[in-house]
């Protein structure tokens, strides 16, 4: 039993909305995020049946749906039976959507009291709206700024926001995470024309001491910052969070974003679709994202069988969102791939980890002649070959039966281009066994981003 005060045996929790642990605590509920084992899983379970139950009242799509798959949140007796809910899917939500404009059917709120729109970024198809409540606006940010205070965030730091203030959540839930904390904010949210050059300028003065956007962002702002002469350190930043893409969590990306600015990289962030996002957040210790089970509820699940895969392996995390009664989201597939481990982290905390963070994608990961390559993989080969620019793209072709990928990278001309390529070539076919064609471009060629990178462009035509 959990005999604690600040765990709540009510649903939805209620938060002081005043409450900020003392500047030198390292923990923000240190109750809750050093529990045992036993306590964090009874905690977790009494919320999730209350989010099962809140959206059987609540959620005509959920009522359907789980009428349709035979289901009942009465089947679930245990924790470790969670694994047999159904999962509900992107396509399920888009076609909902589609079905019951704008919002679908998921909106467990009156719209009167809805108090923020958001959506999908939109790359695929159509953007995906959400509404969220004032209730769930104002848990979010409580979450945020807690998980922020894991990786050293205080209210003494100034957060300067460098991703679209869109309709993008991202931006959002690190600005309103990071005011709960008490920290002053600049957003300043990249993505016009000249803006990046302006930001090196603003950077300079306004020192900011935290840095959120995307790794692809910063680096574009590092090499910006060098072409005017400004070296990326003179910002100042000791903590630089990031969500959006993999990057921060590919080791050498990493490596290099913490040489570049000389402040700790942490990587961060689930899926829009379940926000409070920052529910997989790197610590200091950055060995990882943890998994703040008590927030939103991750298993890493056989993409198959959809259950629930020990420590160690590799699968899809699937996530159900513990506090939210605007849209209620239950094992939420993500499509993504990972590894878990429950191995101790120096910072004491009870949830466990994704040691290499999301790396893969099981449905837009590229299948050359048998072998997944990942993007991200590519990544930390590239980021590790002196000589390379900061961008790639990898373009895949099918010439014949046969799938050819080439491996698009920039040279800063510091080694001959031979040369060069000879090291891309062998270093990229001892780590994946694939033979890749590569292409040397001068510097500047590939398109730069002020957001999320494209990495793959797979132009075979599988319909022929
Ligand atoms: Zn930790």
């Amino acid at each position: 039993m959990l005999k604690k005060s600040i765990i709540q045996k009510k649903w939805p929790p209620v938060y002081d909305a005043e409450y900020i642990p003392e500047e030198n605590e390292k923990y923000w509920y240190k109750d809750i995020e050093t529990a045992s084992q036993e306590e964090l899983d009874e905690l977790v379970f009494y919320k999730l049946k209350n989010v099962m139950n809140y959206a059987l009242e609540n959620s005509p799509f959920y009522q359907r749906k789980w009428k349709r798959e035979g289901f009942h949140p009465d089947d679930i007796k245990t924790l470790k039976e969670f694994d047999q809910v159904p999962v509900t899917t992107k396509e399920e939500v888009r076609e909902d959507i589609e079905q019951h404009p704008p919002f679908g059917s998921n909106v467990c709120i009156p719209r009167s009291e809805v108090r923020r729109i958001h959506g999908t970024s939109g790359t695929t198809g159509k953007p995906t709206v959400f509404s969220f409540g004032k209730e769930d606006w104002d848990r979010i940010a409580h979450q945020h700024a807690r998980i922020m205070w894991s990786f050293g965030m205080r209210p003494s730091d100034l957060v300067f926001i460098a991703s679209p203030l869109s309709l993008y959540i991202g931006s959002w839930g690190a600005l309103i995470g990071a005011e709960r904390l008490g920290a002053q904010t600049f957003p300043f949210g990249a993505g016009q024309a000249g803006q990046t050059e302006k930001a090196v300028g603003w950077l300079k003065e306004v020192k900011p001491t935290v840095f959120y956007g995307t790794p692809s962002y910063a680096l574009y702002l590092a090499e910006k910052a060098k072409e005017l002469g400004v070296d990326p350190k003179e910002f100042g930043f000791r903590i630089l969070f990031f969500s959006g893409e993999p990057g921060a969590g590919v080791p050498s990306t990493k490596k290099k974003i913490e040489e570049t600015f000389g402040g700790i990289c942490i990587d961060s962030g689930t899926m829009a679709e379940v926000t409070p996002w920052m529910s997989n957040t790197e610590c200091e210790h950055r060995q990882g994202v943890h998994l703040w089970q008590d927030v939103v509820y991750t298993e890493v699940v056989d993409q198959n069988t959809h259950k629930l895969l020990p420590y160690n392996s590799e699968g899809v995390p699937v996530y159900t969102p513990l506090e939210r009664t605007s849209q209620p989201m239950i094992r939420y597939w993500s499509g993504d791939l990972t590894t878990w481990t429950d191995d101790p982290c120096p910072c004491g905390r009870v949830y466990p980890r994704l040691p290499r963070g999301i790396y893969g994608r099981i449905d837009d990961m590229v299948t050359v002649r048998g072998v997944n390559v990942y993007a991200s993989l590519l990544e930390n080969v590239l980021r590790r070959i002196d000589g390379l620019g900061e961008e790639f793209v990898m373009v895949v072709t099918r010439e014949n039966i046969m799938d050819e990928v080439t491996i698009q990278c920039e040279t800063l001309g510091t080694r001959s281009n031979k040369e060069l390529e000879e090291t891309v070539l062998n270093e990229l076919k001892r780590e994946t066994g694939v033979t890749f064609k590569i292409e040397l471009l001068p510097h500047g060629t590939l398109e730069r981003t002020q957001f999320k990178a494209k990495r793959v462009i797979d132009k075979r035509n599988f319909r022929e």
